[in-house]
Formats: C-alpha cells, sequence, structure tokens
C-alpha cells in the first residue's frame, strides 16, 4: 500500500483531464481499505474516493488524498427457485459485471449495459437506464464508516434510492466507503423493451426470440452510436441531469416548445430531456478548442485532446446560462466537478 505523491491522474478520469493528486493510494483489497482508513492518514486532508473515475470532472490538482478501489471478484450467493443473490466488489467494471451476469442467464441489469463506471458507484447516483434503475434488483451493500471503521450493511429502504441519487450523495456523502454490492436477480428474466429506442432497434434486427444477451448487444449499439469513443475523446457521459419540472411549468413550456418531450417522473411532475434542449439551442456539434458538445448526443460535453477542465467547465456554464434564459430551467451537473 504504497503513497505516492504528485500523482498525474490523467488515465484515472475517462474526461483524460490531465491533472495531478498531492496523494495517491490504490487500495486493492477490503483488508487494505480498512487498514488505510484506520491509520488515519487522510483525516486532517481533502480526500477523495475513486472508482472507475467516469462522472468526475477535475478542474485542477486535487490538493488532497486519492484512494483509488481496485477490488474486484463475484460471487454467487443464495439461491431460489426463481432468482440468485449476486455480490460483486466495488472495483469491478459495471459493464463487465453485466456482462458476468448475462453469460450466468441471470436477468435484471441487461438494461444497464456498457454505463462506464464500477459497481462501487452504481448505488451512490442509483444508475439507471432504459426503464430499469439498479435499485429495482438492488439487495444490499457493504460499506466502511470511516469515522468508526465499522463495516455496515445497507438494505435498499436504507439507501433511500432516487432518480440518480442515494442517501449516499445526500445526508452520507464522503461519510462511507462502498466495499461490495449484492443484486437479486432472476432466473425467469421478464424483459423490459418499453423505450423507443430499444424497440426500434430490436426490430430493426429483424428477430422476434429475445434474450438477455441479444438486449444488451442491442443498448451496446444504441450507446456506441450516439456517445463519443471513449479511447478517442474523453467524456463523462451525461454532463448534465434530466431536470424535473412541475405539470403545469411543462403545459406553459409546450405552447412555446410544442416539440419538447416530457415523461411522467416523480411527484406529479414531468422529465424533460436535457439533450433536447441543448440541441434546440444549438450547441450540438459546438467546439472551442479541445472543449466541445458530442456531435451525437447534446448531453454529452467532451474533451478533444488537450482541454483543461475549467475550460470544459466554462463550456458547461454556457450552457446552464442559455437553457435557463431561454426555457427558465436550472440544468444541474451529474458529474462531480473538483
Ligand atoms: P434518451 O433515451 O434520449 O432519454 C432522455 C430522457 O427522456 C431521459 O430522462 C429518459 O428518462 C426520458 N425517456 C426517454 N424515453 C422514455 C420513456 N419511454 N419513458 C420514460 N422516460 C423516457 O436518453 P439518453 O441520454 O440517450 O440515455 C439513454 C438512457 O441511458 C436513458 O435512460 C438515460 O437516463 C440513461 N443514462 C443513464 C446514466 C446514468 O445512470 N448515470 C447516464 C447516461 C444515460 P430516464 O432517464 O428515466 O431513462
Amino acid at each position: 500500500m504504497l503513497i505516492k505523491e504528485n500523482f498525474p491522474l490523467k488515465q484515472f478520469n475517462t474526461f483524460g483531464i490531465d491533472v495531478k493528486a498531492k496523494y495517491f493510494v490504490e487500495l486493492k483489497n477490503d483488508d487494505e481499505i480498512v487498514s488505510f482508513i484506520s491509520k488515519g492518514f487522510w483525516r486532517d486532508k481533502k480526500f477523495l474516493i475513486l472508482n472507475g473515475g467516469s462522472n468526475i470532472l477535475f478542474t485542477k490538482d486535487f490538493d488532497g488524498v486519492v484512494m483509488k478501489i481496485i477490488t474486484r471478484g463475484i460471487e454467487l450467493k443464495d439461491e431460489t427457485e426463481e432468482s440468485t443473490l449476486v455480490k460483486a466488489k466495488a472495483g469491478e467494471n459495471w459493464h463487465q459485471f453485466v456482462c458476468w451476469c448475462i453469460s450466468a442467464n441471470l436477468g435484471g441489469l441487461e438494461n444497464l449495459s456498457l454505463i462506464p463506471g464500477n459497481v462501487g458507484a452504481a448505488p451512490i447516483q442509483n444508475i439507471g437506464a432504459y426503464g430499469v434503475e439498479q435499485k429495482d434488483v438492488f439487495e444490499s451493500l457493504e460499506a466502511l464508516e470511516m469515522n468508526s471503521c465499522k463495516i455496515i450493511t445497507f438494505n435498499r429502504k436504507e439507501c433511500k434510492f432516487g432518480y440518480r441519487s442515494s442517501i449516499f450523495k445526500k445526508e452520507l456523502k464522503n461519510k462511507y466507503i462502498i466495499l461490495s454490492v449484492t443484486y437479486r436477480l432472476s432466473k425467469k428474466p421478464v424483459f423490459n423493451t418499453g423505450y423507443g429506442d430499444i424497440q426500434r432497434e430490436l426490430a430493426g434486427a429483424g428477430d422476434k426470440e429475445l434474450t438477455l444477451k441479444k438486449i444488451s448487444d442491442a443498448i451496446c449499439r444504441i450507446r456506441s452510436s450516439k456517445l463519443p469513443d471513449p479511447v478517442k475523446i474523453g467524456s463523462a457521459g451525461s454532463f448534465f441531469k434530466n431536470p424535473a419540472i412541475s405539470r403545469e411549468k411543462y403545459i406553459d413550456l409546450l405552447k412555446k416548445y410544442p416539440g419538447l418531450p416530457g415523461y411522467p417522473g416523480e411527484k406529479g411532475g414531468y422529465k424533460i430531456p436535457a439533450g433536447w434542449m441543448i440541441d434546440h439551442l444549438g450547441w450540438k456539434g459546438f467546439r472551442h478548442g479541445d472543449a466541445g458538445v458530442c456531435a451525437t448526443q447534446a448531453l454529452v460535453l467532451v474533451n478533444y485532446g488537450h482541454a483543461d477542465g475549467s475550460e470544459i467547465l466554462k463550456l458547461a456554464q454556457k450552457i446552464q446560462e442559455s437553457v435557463e434564459t431561454e426555457f427558465g430551467i436550472i440544468l444541474e451537473p451529474e458529474v462531480n466537478i473538483y
């Protein structure tokens, strides 16, 4: 467990921003995590628990301790006739984990194929896609309470999952390190193909007999066609959250923008695709220096090579301002900004 100093983070954030961490440590199993936390090196410093680095924008060097979780392991737990519990360590790559479940013929996570990041980050923002959220099959998680160094188990209710949120983004932010997550997956999966994009993609493939693998493949094709190739272009996926507005506000906006999509959301309100508004304002494909807006998905900001984080942030702020001026809606970043 070596603490490295002035450590470059470029390869540890998917935006590819070239910054350094004052201290950097990789923790490869739960014992190392417990031991590092109990020794207290992090206590009087800024700290960051880094998983896949896929939801983060560094705007400057990180003047503190970066703890990179690289724990690995997937195991099958209890089984019933209907379902199986699968437990994965926090450092497992999310998409590889989803593929592992599909090859074991266990259903529930296939719609979440190709979401970047690691297992440990999935419950924090309750990742979701195409009508499924990880909470739908979530059983429990184990997390280390950093102050007391106790390992606590949280069930679904205790995680307080909401739309792209959980207790770990709110009142327990920066208080726990997630060590592992357990999902209850189905041996007799019910396919969830209600979203238009999936229906069109599956219809295009012309294959009527569905399998978990076919759904996952269709989603991978959709995502790959919209999102920048991570090997060539840096990004952190969707930069902004899709905002929720009241029914009254949505009806009002429809008078001016009859094409504005809206989907019934929480508490009688409507979810509005942020990408639609950004696209409507002409930002799609915009580029200034190496900071830009993806040409195929307006919700994704990109680094064409050497943008620094503050250039990306400046672009994000301009987009926020123009959306607020035109639609009266404040876009909130989904990405964590440091
Ligand atoms: P999209 O499919 O263009 O959808 C944009 C927005 O419209 C989202 O808010 C989506 O809700 C909503 N929507 C679309 N069809 C819907 C339907 N039939 N019923 C209800 N709501 C509908 O979005 P995209 O940016 O290309 O992303 C595709 C999927 O990946 C979306 O589900 C998106 O949420 C998900 N995604 C998740 C993450 C993450 O978890 N961090 C990051 C990027 C994208 P939902 O958001 O509820 O689906």
